[in-house]
């Protein structure tokens, strides 16, 4: 059997009647009701202003740049997936990347300002893992440098700061809802803003830049979520918090065995975690291959999130290696973590990696 990071899909018959309430209306894209009933349930459930659904997070990404009128160069991070510089360099800006902290595995806040020129527009920082960046900070750096803000938003579905959603801050957050993700449409976005012209703006641009008089005054593009993918969100959200639970049980069960053996992640202290992750950062790359195979041998697959560093890209500028992201890239893998992995699967998995790692406890 394999075991990995296996994707989540709700109950079918749940999923049915809502296939057949889209055959009923005969209705499957453009601005349906199951998309909009979507959109009002994430707005509650997460408590936020505007709720924006798109197609896929790479296209909200460039949708929120374009919003924004950003030129130039962004402030970004070299430790994340590709989607947050590639969606830069395909929309005619440069990805400027500041290193990370060895400990949030974030974009280290305080290197951010003397990487700031006359080009820059923007910072675009990611949550990594859910762990929510240091938003007054970069706020401050933010309003004092006169730029925009766009978080990344891709892992902090349901992720909290000081008791309200890490999706409300920036000018917009985008967050991914790709199959992969811990809430997911199979593929799908949304974009959130507490400014009800951006989110105006927002629905402009993703429908080829209609206004509601359906006069074409801006340039857009097709961003739009369509019935099925809605249809697929609702029965995801419907059995969001049974989901939450059991993956909150797998995280605690790695991190109550492995916690001797590897340093974390540093969780931000005001953040309530959503569970998506469990990255496990090795002592070097060799130690980290070799658990890596031993754990192919039994069909287990760790995901490399995320190798490589993105300021080693050919399409990326190189100014240099970002040196805590390089190393940290080469060392961590993530573990599987999906609702179908029993106790018995996961206590192997657990053991395989302390034997093959054949380590000394580093805490008492
Ligand atoms: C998944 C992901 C994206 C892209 O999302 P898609 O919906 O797959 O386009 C962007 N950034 C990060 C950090 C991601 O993990």
């Amino acid at each position: 059997m394999k075991i990995y990071s296996k994707v989540h899909l709700p109950n079918i018959d749940n999923y049915k009647k809502y296939i057949d309430k889209i055959y009923k209306a005969g209705w499957i894209t453009n601005d349906g009701k199951l998309k909009n009933e979507l959109e009002k349930k994430l707005k509650k459930f997460l408590k936020v202003k505007n709720v924006i659904l798109v197609a896929n997070g790479s296209i909200g990404l460039q949708i929120a740049y374009k919003c924004l009128k950003l030129t130039g160069n962004v402030i970004t991070t070299p430790f994340s997936y590709v989607a947050t510089s590639n969606t830069l360099v395909w929309e005619g800006l440069e990805p400027k990347f500041v290193d990370i902290s060895k400990k949030t595995l974030n974009i280290d806040e305080d290197l951010i300002q003397k990487k700031i020129d006359k080009k820059t527009s923007a910072i675009l920082p990611v949550h990594v893992f859910g762990n929510p960046c240091n938003v007054e900070k970069i706020e401050k750096i933010a309003k004092k440098n006169k730029l925009k803000v766009i978080y990344d938003a891709s892992h902090a579905f349901n992720t909290t700061y000081k008791g309200q959603s890490v999706l409300s801050y920036g000018d917009i957050s985008v967050v991914s809802f790709h199959a992969t993700k811990i809430f997911h449409t199979i593929e799908g976005g949304a974009l959130i803003t507490n400014n009800d012209n951006l989110a105006n703006k927002i629905r402009m641009l993703s429908n080829f830049g209609k206004n509601k008089k359906k006069d074409f005054q801006i340039l857009g593009i097709n961003a739009k979520m369509n019935e099925f993918q809605a249809a697929m969100g609702l029965c995801n959200l419907s059995e969001f918090n049974k989901l939450l639970k059991i993956r909150k049980k797998i995280w605690y069960l790695y991190f109550k065995k492995l916690r001797y053996y590897f340093l974390f992640q540093d969780f931000n202290k005001f953040s309530s975690p959503n569970f998506s992750y469990f990255p496990l950062v090795f002592s070097n790359e060799k130690q980290l291959k070799k658990t890596f195979n031993i754990l192919l041998k039994k069909r287990i697959y760790l995901r490399r999130y995320f190798y490589p560093s993105l300021e080693s890209l050919s399409f990326n500028n190189n100014y240099g290696t970002c040196k805590n992201s390089n190393i940290i890239a080469k060392k961590i893998v993530c573990l599987p973590i999906s609702s179908d992995l029993d106790i018995k699967n996961q206590n192997m998995i657990i053991k395989l990696i302390i034997n093959s790692i054949k380590a000394k406890k580093i805490i008492n």
